[in-house]
């Protein structure tokens, strides 16, 4: 309870006309359903206002069709009927009392249109700065362009209060914001009074500020995010920044301060750590009577009160560790830290948006499914009839199967054949940059520990046999995977050659703490993150490495975590020689006969070793052994295969699937019917427009 030493994160806090309850400040984050999926966002938002966040905000709203970033799907404002479903947000945020605050956003040079075809404004125009390198250019704004611009911007801030927000953040950063390509010399190259020296770049920030002061009559709060750091050349510097800051110091009520790009801004735990951006805000509370929120993906609230105690920071603003646990403030607050469901810095939330599914989230199971499944972070649905259940595998799948089943009151009984719990995030966990990976385990462990009706069983390989006379009502069989050694993947759907004196390994050697020697030809058609942290490991221990792969760049999926150019520098530093659009065609007994995915191009290259980083073969047996026996006469209501012996996937499959399952049993089974909930946009009674005569 309060009278604890994090009391200071619990002090009520100004933002201009209004007043957080907490420092806890939701900062905008995508979740990959936006207006698509309404209802799905807003019992989203309301989980974190039950989870006592001070500040909830959007995702991006995009203010107006000439300015709307498809395929991905974020929010819309572009006329009064977005205002309900925006308004049944706001509601829900403020459901606990909570700030409710909406992201306001113009996305000019990186707006490409695709779905409202009009032609992109921006400041400077030019070729849509996105990931999609889509063949657009933005035209240059005239002064009238800019007057339309102010004008929608104030519609926007009428719709905002009108839905029942109580604070607007203007977007400025990630290099997503026109405000940040208004404030940048790299994309406003403009010669008029809003282009040159920094007080005209910074035109445009005051007048709108000063329009959405007038237009909400100064009752709603406004936040300005912007830019820490944008790099190269002619980039918005943290030096301009902390310049402008000093200019305009009381500009807007709130500065939120986010990385440069989007990448830098939300690094994965694997190249960054918890307060990354630290070193780029201190000090800048000191140039500014307003607060100063910033994020860092903080989870250890000691780290947070050394943020506040030191001056660097008013609120502690949170993306991701919110999505992981809505219910983080209140646990702080509550003194229950072992509890707090920390982020792992997966960035497969990210991904949810970048692939334009819905997010999910590795660590928080009910992430997005609190409408469309009715799953919550913290509550489960109380057992149905029957009494136990027995999980055997105890990797995410059955770890999140076993907490979930004891949690709504199920006799659960735990067994993994390994002397710890834990599966693949422990193994994954001991590579180079996973150790967060274990956060996977050792919250499920700790959720479990205390619970009288979960048994766990380590170093217990079960057999059919066990599993028959065990007697328990449900049997659920979470035996997880183990990679392949042939290359069969994507590429290469059949084995191919291979010279049985070529010593081939596969990432479970590797985990197993076997390490091949001298020249390594690691083949990656696996394309996440497993491939290039296994070539840092060979280098590591003084392989030389020749990183194959049929895609045209390393780790390409990790696209969609914001990670693949890291990686790639990473692996280029550190002289591991990549041979890109090639695969292996034969392993000879001393060397790789590569095939160029393009043109068919024979080339070889001297191996010692070869790795293969290609599909799983789901560990399924015990399963199929199991239900060739007669399960039903020895009392068994269910016999279920999970996670990834039934599908291998990355971890936060293994944890939904161990969610879904224990959620399901005992419900009735829904035949046919889909399992979840969706919406469906509803049809206007309006004829067809017809061309005129
Ligand atoms: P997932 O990602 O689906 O959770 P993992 O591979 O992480 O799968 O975990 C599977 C776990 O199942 C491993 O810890 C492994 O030791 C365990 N396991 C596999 N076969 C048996 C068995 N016959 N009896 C008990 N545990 C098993
Ligand atoms: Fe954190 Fe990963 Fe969950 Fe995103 S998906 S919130 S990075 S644990």
């Amino acid at each position: 309870m309060p009278g604890n030493r994090y009391d200071i994160l619990f002090q009520p806090m100004r933002i201009g006309p209004k007043t957080a309850k907490n420092r806890f400040y939701q900062v905008p984050h995508c979740n990959g359903g936006g207006y698509r999926d309404p209802s799905a966002v807003v019992e989203m938002r309301r989980t974190k206002a039950e989870g006592g966040w001070g500040v909830i905000f959007t995702e991006q709203t995009e203010i107006h069709p000439t300015s709307e970033i498809t395929p991905f799907i974020e929010q819309h404002l572009w006329d009064d009927r977005d205002i309900p479903a925006l308004a049944r947000m706001a509601e829900a945020m403020k459901s606990h009392g909570a700030l409710a605050g909406i992201q306001l956003a113009y996305s000019g040079i990186n707006g490409p249109n695709l779905y409202s075809r009009e032609v992109p404004l921006a400041v400077s125009g030019g070729p849509i700065l996105t990931f999609t390198s889509d063949p657009v250019q933005a035209r240059t704004m005239d002064r009238e362009d800019i007057r339309d611009l102010r004008r929608w911007f104030r519609n926007a801030f009428r719709r905002s209060q009108q839905a029942g927000f109580d604070l607007i953040c203007l977007y400025g950063a990630h290099g997503f914001g026109i405000l940040q390509h208004f404030l940048s010399r790299a994309t406003n190259q403009r010669s008029d009074e809003y282009g040159g020296s920094l007080e005209n770049r910074a035109r445009f920030l005051r007048e709108i500020v000063e329009d959405a002061r007038e237009q909400t009559r100064g009752e709603v709060a406004l936040s300005l995010r912007l830019s820490l750091h944008e790099g190269g050349a002619f980039g918005f510097s943290n030096a301009e920044l902390r310049d402008f800051i000093e200019m305009h110091g009381d500009l807007p009520d709130i500065w939120d301060l986010a990385n440069g790009t989007w990448e830098a801004c939300s690094g994965t735990s694997r190249f960054k750590p918890e307060g990354a951006q630290e070193e780029l805000v201190a000090g800048i509370k000191a140039l500014t009577p307003k607060p100063v929120v910033g994020v860092g993906r903080f989870t250890s609230p000691d780290a947070m009160v050394r943020q506040i105690r030191a001056g660097i920071l008013d609120f502690i603003g949170a993306a991701r560790p919110s999505i992981a646990d809505p219910f983080l403030p209140k646990k702080i607050e509550e003194g229950r830290i072992e509890d707090i469901r920390e982020c792992i810095g997966c960035n497969i939330c990210v991904s949810g948006d970048m692939t334009q599914g819905i997010s999910r989230c590795t660590q928080n199971t009910a992430f997005m499914e609190e409408w469309r499944k009715g799953w919550h972070p913290e509550r489960m649905h109380p057992k149905g009839a029957s009494d136990s259940v027995l999980i055997v595998g105890a990797g995410p799948a059955g770890l999140e199967a076993a907490h979930i089943l004891a949690k709504r009151g199920y006799a659960v009984t735990l067994a993994d054949a390994a002397d710890k719990m834990g599966g693949r995030v422990l193994r994954e966990a001991a590579l180079p940059g996973l150790s967060a990976w274990k956060r996977v385990a050792d919250y499920r462990l700790g959720q479990l520990a205390p619970l009288p009706n979960a048994q766990l069983f380590p170093a217990s390989r079960m057999t059919p046999e066990d599993i028959l006379g065990f007697g328990a009502d449900h049997v659920c069989i979470a035996t997880g995977s183990h990679w392949r050694r042939d290359a069969v993947a994507r590429l290469h759907l059949h084995p191919i050659p291979t010279d049985a004196a070529m010593p081939v390994f596969t990432p479970d050697d590797l985990m197993a703490g076997l390490v091949p020697q001298g020249r390594v030809t690691l083949y990656d058609d696996d394309h996440f993150y497993i491939g290039s942290v296994l070539a840092e490991l060979l280098v590591a221990r003084g392989c030389e490495v020749d990183y194959v792969t049929p895609a045209v760049k390393v780790a390409e999926w990790a696209d969609n975590t914001l990670e693949q150019a890291t990686i790639q520098r990473r692996l280029m530093e550190l002289g591991v020689t990549l041979h890109l659009s090639k695969a292996p065609e034969a392993v000879g007994a001393d060397g790789v006969t590569l095939g160029c995915t393009w043109t068919g191009r024979q080339s070889r290259i001297a191996a010692d070793a070869v790795l293969m980083v290609t599909a799983r073969r789901p560990d399924d047996a015990l399963y199929h052994a199991t239900r060739a026996l007669d399960w039903q006469g020895a009392g068994i209501k269910s016999l279920k295969l999970i996670g990834d012996a039934a599908a291998p996937a990355p971890i936060a499959w293994a944890t939904y699937a161990g969610r879904r399952y224990a959620e399901e049993l005992d419900q009735p089974d829904r035949g046919d019917a889909l399992s979840f909930r969706r919406e469906i946009a509803g049809l206007l009674d309006l004829p067809a427009l017809t061309p005129r005569d």
